[in-house]
C-alpha cells in the first residue's frame, strides 16, 4: 500500500499486519498499540503485539521456503537486490516521507537514511563478486576448498531510530547468503518495513524468504528461544542487547547484539574552527541526537573556548520542527529533560537550553549544551539519546583519552585537530570501534563493517559488510583427494 504523504502534513497508514509466507496475516486476539507520528504526538497506525504463535508460523514458512532459495545460485539471489535497488530509487520520496512520519526525523535526515539503506542493498548486490571461497592444494594430491553456505532461518530485531536503514544492515547479507529471514521491527516504527516487504514481493523474492512478525519483548524472546532459528541479530539499547545476546546464545544460536553508546569527541586547541563547529553541531543534533553515532560528550582539552562559543552559537539557531526533527515519545522528552535538570542542579552551566522547545503538537527537545560537567555526572556517563552535548574540561590529551577510556561504551570516538601526531595518538588509544579524525559521525560506510566495542556490542564481528555476510553464513571446508599420488607422503 502506497504512503500518500508528500509533506509533513499528518497522514494515516492503515495496513500493518504480520507478513508471513508472502501474505499479510492479521493477529486476531492480540493487543494493538498505536504507531505515533512524533511530530504530532498522534496515532498514524496501529501494530499488533504478537508472541510465540506468530513466530512459530513464520519459522515454519521460512523453513519450508529456505532450501529452494539456498539452492539458487548466489547471483540469482543477488538479482532480487538489483531489482529492489531500482524500486527503492523509484519510491525514494515515498519511503522518505514514511520514515519521516513514523520516526519524526526531518525530510532531509529521512532521505539520507533511505539513500544509506540503498547503499546497504548495493553491498548485497556485490556479494556474488566477493563470496568466492578459497581453495588450495594443501598437500600432494589433496585440495582444500571453502564455500560459504546459509545458516538456515535467521532473525533480526531492530530499534526505532533508523526504521529502514538498520533492517537493511542485516537483510541483504542474510538473504544473498541463502537464508530465510524473520524481522521484528521496532513496534514504534514498523511501517517502512511493511513497504519493504511489498517491494521485495515486487522484486520477485519468493514467498517465505522475508517475513515480519510485529510486537515487542514477547516476540523477541520467542525469536531467541525458537529452536528453528539458527542465527539472531539485534540492534538496540545495551540493556536489551546484553539480555538477548545471552538468551539467544543459551538456546544454541549464533548471536550478535549491538547496543547503545556514549560517544566522546576530543577537541584540542589547534582544531580548525569551521570544520569542528560544523561537525560537532551536526553530530549532536542530527536526528535529534537519537543516533548511536551521535556526539554526546565534548572533551575540551585546554582552552578551546572559541570553538565552544561557535558550537553554541550555531546550535542555538537550530529550530525544532524545521532544522531538527522530533523526539520519539513523550517519555523520552521527560528522560532527556531529567538529565539536563540534574546536571544544572549539580552546577553545570547550560550554554544552550532546549527544554522549552515546541513545534507542532508532538515531542520536542531543542539543542542543549551543558558546560563544566563532572566525569561522574550521569550526563557524561549514561546514554541520554537526545540533542544534548555534555562538555567536560580537561588539562591535556592524556586526561582526555583516559576519560574516553573510562566509558562503559565504545561505539564511536573522534578527535578534532590539525596535528597528525595528536590524531594518531587518539586513534591508537581510544577504546571505541568506530573512530573519526575531524568527522563527528564516523560511520564506516559500505563496504566497511559497522560495530562498536565494549558494552556497545556483544558478539564477534560487525553487523554490516563482509562480517555481516560471515555472520549469516557458515564456511564448509571440503578436502578432496581423487587418486593416490605416486609421490604421496604421510600428509597426503
Ligand atoms: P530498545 O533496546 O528499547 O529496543 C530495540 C528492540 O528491542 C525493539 O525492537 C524492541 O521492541 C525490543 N525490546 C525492547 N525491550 C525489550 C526487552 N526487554 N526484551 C526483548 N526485546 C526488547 O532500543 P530503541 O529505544 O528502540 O533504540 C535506541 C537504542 O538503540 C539506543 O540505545 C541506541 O544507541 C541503540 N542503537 C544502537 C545502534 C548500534 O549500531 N549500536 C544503532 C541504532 C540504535
Amino acid at each position: 500500500m502506497r504512503f500518500s504523504a508528500t509533506s509533513y502534513d499528518f497522514t494515516e497508514y492503515v495496513r500493518n499486519d504480520n507478513y508471513i509466507n508472502g501474505e499479510w496475516v492479521d493477529a486476531p486476539g492480540r493487543e494493538r498499540i498505536d504507531v505515533i507520528n512524533p511530530r504530532y504526538g498522534k496515532a498514524m497506525s496501529t501494530v499488533p503485539m504478537c508472541g510465540y504463535e506468530e513466530v512459530d508460523a513464520a519459522v515454519k514458512a521460512a523453513e519450508a521456503a529456505q532450501p529452494a532459495w539456498a539452492n539458487q545460485p548466489i547471483r540469482e539471489r543477488a538479482y532480487v537486490f538489483y531489482k529492489l535497488r531500482e524500486l527503492m530509487h523509484r519510491d525514494v520520496e515515498e519511503l522518505t516521507w514514511l520514515v519521516s512520519h513514523e520516526n519524526g526525523k526531518t525530510y532531509g535526515e529521512s532521505k539520507a537514511e533511505v539513500l544509506k539503506a540503498i547503499e546497504c542493498v548495493e553491498y548485497g548486490c556485490s556479494l556474488p563478486n566477493l563470496a568466492a571461497g578459497t581453495q588450495l592444494d594443501v598437500s600432494r594430491g589433496v585440495n582444500c576448498q571453502v564455500v560459504y553456505e546459509a545458516v538456515g532461518v535467521v532473525a533480526g530485531v531492530t530499534p526505532f531510530n533508523f526504521p529502514i536503514m538498520v533492517p537493511l544492515w542485516m537483510i541483504p547479507q542474510a538473504l544473498v547468503g541463502g537464508n530465510a529471514f524473520i524481522l521484528k521491527p521496532s513496534e514504534q516504527v514498523p511501517l517502512s518495513m511493511i513497504r519493504l516487504a511489498e517491494l521485495f514481493a515486487e522484486a520477485g523474492l519468493p514467498n517465505g524468504i522475508f517475513n515480519i512478525v510485529n510486537g515487542g519483548r514477547e516476540v523477541v524472546e520467542a525469536l531467541c528461544d525458537h529452536p528453528g532459528i539458527d542465527a539472531f541479530a539485534f540492534v538496540g539499547s545495551t540493556r536489551v542487547a546484553k539480555l538477548v545476546y545471552g538468551r539467544a546464545a543459551t538456546s544454541g544460536k549464533r548471536a550478535l547484539a549491538l547496543g547503545g553508546a556514549k560517544n566522546h569527541l576530543i577537541v584540542v586547541p589547534d582544531a580548525d574552527l569551521e570544520v569542528t563547529a560544523d561537525n560537532v553541531v551536526a553530530s549532536f543534533t542530527g536526528c535529534c541526537g537519537q543516533r548511536c553515532m551521535a556526539a554526546s560528550v565534548l572533551v575540551a582539552v585546554g582552552d578551546v573556548d572559541h570553538i565552544i562559543d561557535e558550537v553554541a552559537k550555531r546550535a542555538a539557531k537550530l529550530v525544532p520542527g524545521e532544522h531538527i526533527g522530533a523526539i520519539n515519545m513523550d517519555a523520552s522528552v521527560d528522560r532527556i529533560r531529567g538529565y539536563v535538570d540534574r546536571a544544572e542542579a549539580g552546577g553545570a552551566k547550560v550554554l544552550v537550553d532546549g527544554r522549552g522547545a515546541s513545534g507542532d503538537d508532538g515531542y520536542w527537545f531543542g539543542p542543549t549544551i551543558l558546560d563544566g560537567i563532572d566525569a561522574d555526572n550521569p550526563a557524561r556517563v549514561e546514554e541520554i539519546f537526545g540533542p544534548v552535548l555534555s562538555i567536560v574540561r580537561v588539562a591535556n590529551l592524556e586526561e582526555a583519552i583516559a576519560l574516553e577510556n573510562s566509558s562503559d561504551y565504545g561505539n564511536a570516538s573522534a578527535v578534532y585537530t590539525t596535528s597528525g601526531d595528536v590524531a594518531r595518538k587518539v586513534m591508537n588509544e581510544v577504546s571505541a570501534g568506530m573512530c573519526g579524525v575531524n568527522i563527528g559521525v564516523p560511520v564506516p560506510r559500505e563496504p566497511f563493517g559497522f560495530g562498536g566495542w565494549n558494552d556497545s556490542k556483544f558478539g564477534a564481528g560487525n553487523i554490516t559488510g563482509w562480517d555481516g555476510f560471515r555472520f549469516f553464513t557458515r564456511p564448509r571446508k571440503i578436502t578432496t583427494k581423487w587418486a593416490v599420488q605416486s609421490d604421496q607422503t604421510w600428509m597426503s
